[in-house]
């Protein structure tokens, strides 16, 4: 299969953040790889922006260095290097400050796209969007890029969306959720809206359950200070999963365009239903062999931040009322996977009656390790032995099926960096979208701050807290095993 790169037109993009962590892991080593794929134009330029006392030269060897921490050896040729460097310049400035924004107005064209990529702090975002304008850098169709968390509150969330809409319209904003920008949960799309098979069964009327765990074998590691302010709920539930829940549940947009897609997520979000204290599980890790408990990662020993949660949300509308979304996540638990099960209810009547070995449909879609999906389906146990029924998957990982092209699959930001650039706002999230989330959210939180709700310990490696099992066993199913 031979690999379509699409060109972009010339930009210049600005990384405000541009010597902080997201941009050495993520942003820069995004944009190398869509260069090696003979996306980036020769004209474009990319301008790192911060405090450090840095010039292009200086910021071009901090960047050779990131490529070289974060990139396999094979993937970073020597020469490639070099000429992508040659893109690179640099602006020394504090966003809260007044210095650097005029070689910056310098540097940056007119006659070309304009991206601005806010990859520091929230509280930054107003400081910068102000000055952007302020300094007369940023034109009218210019685009900002701006990071999660998108707020802590529903009230923080409008406070940023208000900072922002001061100086740029909600077309010019792109609010990145990475998941969006994972190959798998595109194709949760495609899957539903490109075949005839899926979308007949997708209802309460044929599914059972549907069950979204994200597990991480990680503990918070360096981010306790932020994690320990923000949990698993503000961490994952609100904007990550969120977002899986309304890819699976939202119907048909009438095509497939930004505001198309996000009115239909939006009504999602709005369907969902309060959820109660009884239908959520929180824990947190305790120290492993050689690994500290949760408290002690963030050093906080009376923290009530939970590590993990899982909850049973139902979703008012008539195509999902009465199928639950169990809905879990959380660190130092067994095994490394993100993964959607779509579990399909049993057959109205078996007419194998004495048939061995029954099991449900499930649709798994994997969004890691390995992205793809399987559908297990019931077929006969082959040979003499009466009419034994067993599983079978039908399996298809992707980087299988796509061959050499598919081992490649782009990684989530170089797909929304380009987006960006391209103007196209379809995996971003927008503004009315993020407060439903949080309005969603809020209350659930309240909830147990009101109540002084302590999470639960698990061990460190195991699947969470026991209590978690109930969720499900007390509505007569179970989780499923999380393994990679
Ligand atoms: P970080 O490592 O702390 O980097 C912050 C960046 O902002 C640095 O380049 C810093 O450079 C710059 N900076 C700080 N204060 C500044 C100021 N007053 N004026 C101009 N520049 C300033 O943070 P990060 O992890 O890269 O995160 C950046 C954003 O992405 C945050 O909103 C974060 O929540 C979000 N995010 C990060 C990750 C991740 O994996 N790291 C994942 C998702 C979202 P100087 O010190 O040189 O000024």
């Amino acid at each position: 299969m031979v690999s379509r790169v699409i060109p972009v037109d010339p930009f210049d993009l600005v990384i405000f953040g541009g010597t902080g962590d997201l941009a050495r892991r993520k942003i820069l080593p995004s944009l190398f790889r869509r260069f090696v794929a003979g996306q980036i134009p020769d004209e474009a330029l990319i301008i790192g922006a911060a405090r450090s006392d840095l010039d292009q030269a200086g910021y071009r060897s901090f960047v050779a260095e990131a490529l070289t921490e974060f990139m396999p050896e094979p993937q970073r040729p020597a020469e490639e290097v070099t000429r992508f460097l040659a893109h690179l310049d640099y602006v020394q400035l504090d966003a809260t400050g007044d210095q650097g924004w005029a070689k910056m107005k310098e540097l940056v064209r007119d006659d070309r796209v304009q991206a601005f990529y806010f990859s520091v702090a929230p509280s930054l975002f107003g400081a910068i969007a102000e000055r952007l304008h302020r300094f007369g850098i940023a034109r009218p169709d210019a685009r900002i890029v701006v990071e999660k968390p998108f707020g802590h509150d529903l009230e923080s969330a409008r406070a940023l969306n208000a900072a922002l809409a001061s100086h740029f319209a909600e077309g010019q904003i792109y609010r990145i959720d990475h998941y969006l920008g994972k190959e798998t949960v595109q194709n949760l799309m495609a899957v539903r809206f490109a075949n005839i098979l899926f979308e007949p069964l997708w209802s309460a009327r044929y599914i059972d359950h549907v069950e979204i765990t994200v597990a991480e074998t990680v503990g918070v590691g360096g981010r306790g200070a932020y994690y320990d302010q923000s949990g698993a709920m503000r961490d994952m539930v609100q904007n990550h999963m969120m977002q899986l829940v309304c890819l699976i549940a939202m119907e048909a947009p009438y095509k497939f365009d930004p505001d198309a897609v996000r009115d239909e997520k939006l009504k999602v979000i709005h369907a969902l239903q309060p959820v109660g204290m009884d239908d959520i599980v929180r824990g947190q890790y305790r120290a492993g062999a050689d690994t500290l408990s949760y408290a002690e990662d963030v050093g906080n020993p009376a923290s009530t931040t939970e590590s993990y949660i899982a909850m049973k949300v139902e979703i008012a509308n008539w195509r999902w009322k009465g199928t639950p979304f169990y809905l879990r996540t959380g660190k130092r638990l067994r095994a490394r996977t993100s993964e959607i099960a779509i579990v399909f209810k049993e057959v109205p009547h078996s007419i194998f009656h004495d048939a061995i070995g029954w099991h449900e449909n499930v649709l798994a879609i994997r969004l890691q390790p390995n992205e793809g999906m399987t559908l297990s389906v019931m077929i006969k146990e082959p040979g003499p032995g009466g009419m034994r029924l067993i599983e079978v998957p039908l399996d298809m990982s992707f980087a299988e099926a796509l061959g050499a092209e598919g081992a490649d699959i782009p990684d989530a930001y170089e797909r929304l960096i380009m987006d960006v650039i391209r103007g196209n706002q379809t995996l971003f999230m927008r503004g009315d979208e993020v407060e439903a989330a949080w309005a969603w959210t809020d209350p659930i939180i309240q909830g147990w701050e009101e109540q002084g709700d302590r999470p639960r310990l698990y061990d460190a490696g195991s699947s969470g807290p026991e209590d978690s099992l109930m969720l499900m066993h007390r509505d007569k199913r179970r989780w499923r095993e999380i393994s990679e």
